[in-house]
């Protein structure tokens, strides 16, 4: 992973630095504000590591910057006890996670493991065995073969297939799908999802979602 480390003590610094190096990413250092937000927006990095009280500002305004520019870019703040009231307020403007100082490189490595297992549940194509989602090109495929499924039925599959191998209730994909408090009698999930079935199975072959019975409904996976 290539990381952007905005931290402006140098002690803090390269012991953060040397230790990610020993795992195998790439450490890039800004000391200040105008730096680590110029850099976070210009470059390209897998993740951010993001201390708060700097020489030119507050961490929070990178925060801000890389926000704007980069929804997903994962940024996991480092703040020192006597910041800690900060932790809330960060969180809400978007940092993915925040580590105490002092930390271990242990607890920092668990960190950056979790950020990058984020960052690869996020990413836009999804794979669940025979099933692939591209969530830019919006086309879904289920061995190869194209479907074309509008935004609803194209948000249903994607939610059970982030959620694959659990049972996901009808609630749940109302609230992730429909968004807004619809009538919980409707079966407006169990039409979507023959909607999706009809376009993705094939007779002979198990269906794509399966149906638990009293539960809700699952990918396999
Ligand atoms: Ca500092």
């Amino acid at each position: 992973m290539r990381i952007l480390l905005v931290e402006d003590e140098d002690r803090i610094a390269s012991f953060v630095a040397k230790g990610l190096i020993a795992e195998g990413h790439t450490v890039e250092r800004a000391t200040g504000v105008s730096e680590g937000a110029a850099m976070g927006v210009s470059r390209d990095y897998d993740l951010v590591l993001l201390d708060l009280l700097l020489p030119d500002g507050h961490g929070r305004d990178v925060l801000a910057g890389v926000r704007a520019a980069k929804p997903e870019l994962p940024v996991i703040v480092l703040s020192a006890l006597g910041e800690i009231d900060d932790k809330v307020d960060l969180l809400d403007m978007g940092a993915d996670d925040y580590l105490t100082k002092p930390f271990s490189m242990r607890e920092l490595s668990a960190r950056v493991r979790a950020s990058v297992r984020h960052g690869a549940a996020a990413s836009h194509v999804v794979t669940i065995r025979d099933l692939t989602l591209d969530t830019h090109t919006r086309v879904a495929k289920r061995g190869g073969r194209s479907a074309d499924l509008p935004s609803r039925e194209f948000a249903l599959l994607e939610y059970l297939m982030r959620h694959a191998g659990q049972v996901v209730t009808r609630q749940q994909l109302l609230d992730a799908v429909w968004g807004f408090d619809f009538d919980t009698g409707s079966n407006v999930v169990d039409v979507y999802v023959g909607y999706v079935r009809r376009k993705l199975d094939e007779p002979g072959r198990p269906s794509a979602i399966e149906t638990v019975r009293g539960a809700g409904y699952r990918v396999p996976s």
